[in-house]
């Protein structure tokens, strides 16, 4: 079924009757080519390239929950390339090029929205540190500006400019960087991976890896066995855990991170916005919705929702910036788990083990990896050679130290970053 606006127009005037089941519901098999453990965004943009790019269909997504049930649906839907270091810069870089033609390329609209993206600062240490990063930006071939405070307070109006404790200086400008709706990226991608024959298996958790000299065999799931010749791990914030079912002791540490929202509001923000002082950062959802967050809750669980501290701070900080928000009530909050590593970058690499690979480190920025880490993600698996653009995400950049990527400057511990 292709979607377009004459197809809706259609089914307008019709009763809306026509409208089928945007994926298959699909029954495990006894084997396939390849699997993929994880139903999130990074599993299902996965599987779609591996079936699009690479022709592999006998393949199959295990869920343990529901599609999308994961960080994929609770995150605070922020999309960037604005990435300093090497490594990183490229492979974000390649990420948004693909948000700017995913829509066209899933036939579905994920609402992308280049809103622009202004990171605030407060200091003339930040101001350099802002102006570096935008030249770093520059030289990746993406877009910054440097605004000053009358730039700043030319976009963003309503902060408070005049009595604060940290007064703004200015700001970098990201025109390319906005937000998309989180959970239909996970259907769209579904829809566009089912439509080319893979598997998606809902209410599948995997329990075991098998692994018989050296290669692995299959995984064990609460569905049965599945044999298959590789495996990709791909379960964000229980990375650790699955990848324990292969032997794997991984530098990742899971940490909570909240966000909130607030009831529908006319438009009245109209980038994304965020805080040099203090962790926060907000947007307007198409809904009205002020949507915002900030830090980690600084403690390691495997619980998706978070404890009041970092809400208050949260909070105070959105407070400090634009004390406007006040009066807005707060809808909703919710935590996901992040999967952390010491240098806050992530993985995309092969394992000790023949045929079993691993996708994982995001911590709290992979939505925007989304498209990027599919693809890359996908060339490895089919090729077993590195996709340029992600080509330094490697394991043993932990175990030999050559290669860490320390894009916030705050060291190798999980839960600075
Ligand atoms: C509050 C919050 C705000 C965020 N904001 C942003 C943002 O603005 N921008 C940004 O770029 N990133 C953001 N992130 C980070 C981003 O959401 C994650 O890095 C990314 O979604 C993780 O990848 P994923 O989508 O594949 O994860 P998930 O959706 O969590 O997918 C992993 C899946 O694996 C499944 N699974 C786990 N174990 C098993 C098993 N044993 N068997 C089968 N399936 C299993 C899980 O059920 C889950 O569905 C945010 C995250 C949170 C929580």
């Amino acid at each position: 079924m292709r979607f377009s606006g004459l197809r809706v127009l259609r089914e307008g005037l019709t009763g809306n009757k026509g409208w089928a089941p945007h994926w298959r519901d699909a029954e495990p098999k006894a084997e396939y080519d390849a699997i993929i453990i994880g139903g999130g965004g990074h599993g299902l943009s996965t599987a779609y390239y591996l079936a699009k790019e690479h022709g592999l269909t006998n393949i199959a997504v295990l869920e343990k929950g529901y599609l999308g049930g994961g960080n994929v649906g609770r995150n605070t839907t922020i999309v960037r390339a604005n990435y300093f270091l090497q490594g990183n810069s490229e492979f974000y870089s390649h990420s948004l090029k693909l948000w700017e033609g995913l829509e066209e390329d899933l036939n579905y609209n994920v609402m992308h929205s280049q809103r622009g993206l202004i990171n605030l600062f407060h200091s003339d240490g930040q101001r350099d540190a802002f102006a570096r990063r935008g030249n770093a930006m520059i030289n990746q071939g993406d877009d910054a500006v440097l605004l000053d405070r009358d730039g700043v307070r030319k976009h963003l109006p309503y902060l408070d400019f005049d009595n604060v404790r940290f007064p703004i200086y200015g700001g970098l400008l990201h025109p390319r960087g906005g937000t998309a709706r989180h959970d239909a990226v996970a259907w769209g991608y579904a829809r566009g991976a089912s439509d080319r024959g893979v598997d998606l298996v809902q209410q599948c958790e995997v329990t075991g890896i098998d692994i018989e000299n050296g290669q692995v065999r299959g995984v064990q799931t609460t569905r049965g066995a599945i044999r298959a010749k590789k495996v990709g791990i791909v379960v964000a914030g229980r990375s650790g855990q699955v990848a324990a079912m292969a032997g794997m002791r991984l530098p990742i540490e899971s940490h909570v991170l909240q966000a909130f929202v607030t009831e529908g509001l006319k438009p009245c923000i109209d980038h994304v916005v965020s805080f040099g002082m203090g962790h926060f950062y907000i947007s307007q959802s198409d809904k009205g919705g002020l949507v915002f967050g900030g830090d980690l809750d600084f403690y390691a669980s495997y619980a998706s929702r978070g404890n009041l501290p970092m809400a208050e701070h949260v909070m105070e900080a959105g407070m400090t910036l634009m004390p406007m928000i006040g009066k807005a009530k707060v809808l909703r909050s919710w935590g996901g788990i992040m999967d952390m590593t010491p240098d806050g970058s992530p993985i995309i690499d092969k394992t000790d083990t023949k045929g079993l690979f691993i996708d994982c480190g995001w911590c709290y920025g992979g939505f925007k990896a989304v498209p990027g880490s599919g693809f890359s993600f996908a060339h490895l698996m089919a090729t077993g050679n590195h996709h340029a653009p992600a080509a330094k995400y490697r394991l043993d950049r932990f175990r030999n130290g050559v290669g860490l990527m320390d894009e916030e400057g705050t060291g190798s511990q999980h839960n600075l970053h």
